[in-house]
């Protein structure tokens, strides 16, 4: 032999004993469900995390086995994310806006032993409990109390399940490819399949996502994760706070805009991340409540296209920097992240603003290429639009339980989002594969249709279906929510297009509703629309 480096498994508990060491002290700040500010450290969540692992393997958990939780961003959430992982269990979140056929379809394919539960969603284990068959432990996040306890047989809680803990637990040796997290894709179309990910994958994970040119999270940062730690894993917000050794903040249940201009100003966070959604929510909270959030340098935006006007409302009212990231629950999630590049800085803050809108560029451990219906590799143009494919170790391979690799004959994962790429690996989303319409032959990006009606000052909201159509097979129609206290006619939204959009491609129609259908992350149900509106053109 030559040499040799040492050999270490790279593992979720590594992260959270770097923390415990290295940043312990470092404050861990929590809404609790019940309400008010909870102060934690590191330290202690590390500590917790190691006496709720020795507890569930004395509750007869073992490795490989699966623990729920329907819980929201908060500090014993974090400590499940740590202990369950450490000791070589599988952390799978449940998102609790799922419907209940769905979430009885997950547990029990997932074959969840343990289910955590905040108390909002105890409801959950009263009413589907008989049907989700192998869950054997209820486990309340939070003290005891009777009024819960009445509602579930044998319900354990989570503050008398540590203290079985033993506090001198230290974190099994466990090898890097055995799976630490598990969480299911919305399944907007069939059953929801479940993304398996491993300890390598989720360090590795970490240190791409958190690059200078990525989410760039300091032990000098305070992190606010609005982003649901049931939503992939919080996009690796948890681990990577850990890694870093950053002040944590996690929001609770108060994800409206007024709790968390609150929260900001009150924690001195400098870093949120969340869905378009919630910003504009927050964004209309500082305007109605005069709220400054002095100390706020960013907010990452992802899950959905960014709204055009928000990068410019952020920066000149409030000085904050806002960047759009991409991923999906099959990515980990990071596929992209929007930063600039040094031939960027010379330009104006409107073409830098123009720059970012795009869903940015891979970090390293990332792959991206465009493909057409054929599989043939397309160029990277800026222009061309093809079916988006990655690859990368931090993306799906498999998914769980399924025996078929997901993957191309070559090895990629394909998307299905339709993007371009140009020369500097720049990636803009122009449509879902599924969403996208064609008329005549030709595409036409709902993104864009959707960006021009919500800029009209009288939408509030909006979203672009294809509908079917006699002569060109599809055409656009826009679904628009009216904003509050504002009037506008069909006819107005459609010359409003004038201008700015080819003529061939301004939609058909317009319909107002009361409100768009959401699923359980946020994202609106274009499948329902298309069902409710896509005749609308053929009476
Ligand atoms: P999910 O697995 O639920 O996180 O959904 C992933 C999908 O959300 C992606 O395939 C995209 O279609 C969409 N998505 C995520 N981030 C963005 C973004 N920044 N812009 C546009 N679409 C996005």
């Amino acid at each position: 032999m030559l040499g040799q480096m040492m050999y270490q498994q790279l593992t979720t508990s590594s992260l959270i004993k770097h923390a415990a060491n290295y940043h312990g002290e470092t404050g861990v700040v929590s809404v609790e469900t019940s309400g008010g500010i909870e102060n934690s450290n590191w330290k202690t969540v590390e500590l917790n995390a190691r006496k709720l692992a020795s507890a569930l393997e004395k509750l007869g958990i073992k490795q490989g086995d699966r623990c729920a939780t329907i819980a929201w961003n908060n500090r014993r959430h974090l400590e499940i994310y740590f202990g369950v992982a450490g000791a070589g269990m599988v952390c799978h979140t449940m998102n609790p806006r799922l419907h209940p056929e769905q979430m009885i379809y997950i547990a029990n394919h997932a074959e969840d032993q343990v289910m955590f539960l905040d108390k909002t969603f105890l409801g959950f284990a009263a009413k589907l409990g008989e049907h989700f068959k192998s869950v054997k432990h209820y486990i309340l996040m939070g003290p005891r109390d009777e009024e819960s306890a009445a509602m579930v047989d044998g319900l354990l809680f989570y503050d008398e399940l540590l203290e079985t803990g033993d506090a001198d637990y230290q974190w099994p040796e466990i090898d890097e490819t055995t799976p630490s997290s598990l969480c299911y894709t919305s399944g907007t179309t069939g059953n929801p399949k479940g993304v398996l990910y491993t300890h390598r994958s989720t360090v590795l994970h970490s240190i791409g996502g958190n690059q200078p040119d990525g989410l760039a999270l300091s032990a000098k940062d305070t992190v606010l994760p609005v982003v649901p730690m049931f939503h992939v894993n919080a996009w690796g917000v948890p681990y990577i706070t850990a890694m870093a050794g950053c002040k944590l903040v996690l929001p609770g249940p108060g994800m409206d805009g007024e709790s968390l201009a609150k929260l900001i100003t009150g924690e001195k966070v400098t870093i949120a991340l969340g869905v378009p959604t919630i910003w504009l929510g927050l964004l209309a909270a500082f305007e109605s409540t005069g709220l400054k959030p002095d100390t706020l340098k960013r907010t990452v935006v992802g899950g959905s296209a960014l709204p055009p006007f928000m990068i410019a409302e952020f920066r000149d009212k409030y000085d904050v920097e806002l960047i759009h990231a991409w991923g999906m629950t099959e990515t980990s999630p990071l596929g992209t992240i929007n930063q600039l590049l040094e031939k960027h800085l010379t330009l104006s803050n409107d073409e830098q603003a123009q720059q970012r809108l795009g869903q940015g560029r891979p970090p390293w451990g990332v792959e991206l290429r465009i493909v057409d219906e054929n599989g043939a590799l397309l160029p990277n143009d800026g222009e061309t639009q093809g079916d988006l494919q990655i690859r990368g170790p931090w993306i799906v391979d498999t998914y769980f339980k399924s025996k078929a690799s997901a993957l191309t004959e070559d090895g990629w994962f394909d998307t299905g989002d339709v993007a371009t790429l140009d020369g500097d690996g720049y990636m803009i989303i122009r449509d879902r594969s599924k969403d996208i319409i064609k008329s005549g032959g030709e595409w036409i990006s709902t993104v864009e249709l959707e960006n021009i009606a919500i800029a009209h000052p009288a939408i509030a909201n909006a979203a672009a279906i294809a509908a079917i159509h006699k002569k060109w097979d599809e055409r656009p129609v826009i679904i628009a929510v009216i904003a509050e206290g504002s009037s506008v006619t069909e006819e107005e939204i459609i010359a409003y297009y004038d201008g700015k959009i080819a003529k061939w491609q301004t939609p058909d129609k317009v319909i107002f509703v009361d409100e768009l259908p959401l699923g359980a992350t946020g994202k609106v149900l274009k499948n329902k629309l298309r069902e409710e509106h896509g005749n609308c053109l053929i009476g």
